[in-house]
């Protein structure tokens, strides 16, 4: 369909001041934060910025009638081209639509519009004395509409688990335009084993499946207290072994990271103040929940440190936690300071590997750095195995870029082979569709014909996940 054609077209069922049709602006929606997306042209011919169900059902309508390609977005704060228009076509860009309905207290619950922010959904909770438990780092920036289509997690994902454990229902606009809900009509309950589990496939279905328009999700009481542990250590080996002696001392942290020599180094020369201890690894552990369990799950950390060889420090101290912490919150920002020439490149960032094999890959990447000649800085939540790595390149020199490739291949494969995963949470997307067959085997074609059964013309967010890229 030509240009102006769908533009009088979406004219008819968006505001004319809710549609993006100039280059400048198309452009604009032809990015997310991943370096593929900063590779590729994958702009759209059209962006539409929705504020209801009707208006969603609409604009898919017509797409799926015309065989348009349809890609929703968020915030657009996505590692993985996610989205980003592969093959063209309407930008729906969902940010705008930022309502959280209603929080219903008395049912432990809340409704909210795809654009909501994280940060903003649990400023808002704070006011009932609620929070939504998964955090992403990005929670400034990224939609629940993004977390849901990703199935986001974070920092405390070891204790609270992962966005799918939270979401009680959602209304869904089809392919073809067809609204949804899942998760039982007017359902209110908390749990509900009633039927196929709807809601858990559009979980993490990264905009392939249908748009989400309405989201359910469950909301929890906000722990009373926090406490910060730090534990420095010589070697990067004893680091898991220490985790797991504090899972079998029965404790459950809300929180267990690592930042390893590379991320320690990059801390210190982006924030000196930091001051952290040139060791091989430090773990971060935070405890929640009400002041007393805090401060005996503190102590008891603790000491499990000491017999581990650590030297540690534990603090309940507002000043001192923020202080404990401002190693690992720095560390994205600070890994480019170990090439100041450099730019630090979202690609290969995500791998997620059994607990028992984190030392195992910390060294194995490390050695996949050297031997590629890039600089890779290494942290991440050791307590669900997940690592986080990031490169740091000169993104103009075509020979690293091509060294950069062959490594995070070498990386993603790495994982797959230890027992674990391409992605512990920012999806597939592009950029890592070639590996699903290899990580799923028969199953992806099962995914496949999901797929195809919701969404024949294949009109919705093409290009991802089932197909190699
Ligand atoms: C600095 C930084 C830190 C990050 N930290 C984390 C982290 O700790 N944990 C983590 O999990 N991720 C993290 N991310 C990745 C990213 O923020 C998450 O994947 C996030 O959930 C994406 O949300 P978004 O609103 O930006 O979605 P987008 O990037 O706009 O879209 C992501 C996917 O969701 C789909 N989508 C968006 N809205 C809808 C909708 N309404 N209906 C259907 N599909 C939809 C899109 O098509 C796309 O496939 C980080 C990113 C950055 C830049």
């Amino acid at each position: 369909m030509d240009s102006a054609a769908l533009l009088k077209a979406m004219k008819k069922i968006v505001d004319p001041d809710r549609i993006l049709h100039n280059e400048l602006e198309r452009r604009l929606y032809s990015y997310d934060s991943s370096f593929l997306s900063v590779r590729g042209r994958y702009c759209p011919d059209i962006v539409v910025l929705p504020r209801s169900t009707a208006e969603v059902s609409g604009i898919m309508a017509f797409a799926c009638k015309n065989g348009i390609p349809v890609t929703p977005r968020g915030a657009g704060s996505g590692e993985t081209c996610g989205c980003v228009p592969a093959r063209g076509g309407i930008v729906m860009d969902l940010s705008g639509w930022d309502t959280v309905e209603e929080v219903d207290v008395p049912n432990m619950q809340a409704l909210v519009r795809p654009g909501v922010v994280h940060s903003r959904l649990n400023e808002h909770l704070a006011r009932f004395g609620l929070f939504f438990p998964p955090d992403p780092g990005s929670t400034r920036m990224c939609t629940l509409g993004g977390m849901v289509a990703n199935n986001s997690s974070g920092m405390r994902a070891v204790k609270y688990g992962t966005t799918e454990q939270y979401i009680l229902g959602l209304e869904v606009v089809l392919p073809d335009g067809e609204v949804i809900v899942t998760g039982g009509q007017n359902c209110r309950s908390l749990k509900n084993a009633s039927g196929i589990n709807l809601t858990k496939i559009f979980v993490g279905s990264e905009g392939t499946l249908g748009v989400i328009t309405l989201i359910r999700l469950r909301v929890w009481p906000r722990p009373r207290a926090r406490g910060i542990a730090m534990a420095c250590f010589d070697r990067l080996e004893q680091a898991p072994e220490a985790v797991l002696d504090v899972y079998r001392a029965g404790i459950l942290p809300s929180g267990i990271e690592i930042l390893d020599q590379s991320a320690i180094a990059a801390v210190n020369l982006y924030r000196p103040e930091t001051n952290l201890p040139p060791v091989e690894a430090i773990l971060l552990f935070e405890v929640d929940g009400n002041p007393a369990s805090v401060e005996w799950e503190g102590r008891e950390i603790e000491e499990i440190m000491k017999k581990n060889g650590a030297a540690v420090e534990w603090s309940t101290d507002p000043q001192r936690m923020a202080a404990l912490w401002q190693g690992r919150s720095v560390v994205a920002a600070a890994a480019a300071r170990l090439r100041p020439d450099g730019t630090r490149v979202f690609a290969g960032e995500d791998v997620c590997v059994p607990l028992g094999r984190v030392a195992e890959a910390l060294r194995k990447i490390k050695d996949l750095g050297r031997q590629y000649d890039i600089v890779v800085v290494a942290y991440g939540h050791i307590g669900d195995g997940n690592i986080h790595t990031a490169l740091v390149i000169d993104p103009d020199n075509p020979d690293e870029v091509a060294r950069l490739d062959r490594l995070v291949d070498e990386i993603h494969r790495l994982a797959i082979d230890l027992g674990g995963t391409t992605t512990g949470e920012h999806g597939v997307g592009m950029v890592r569709s070639a590996y699903s067959p290899l990580e799923h085997g028969n199953a992806l074609e099962t995914m496949r014909r999901i797929k195809e059964a919701l969404d024949p013309r294949g009109v919705m967010n093409p290009g991802k996940i089932y197909h190699p890229w």
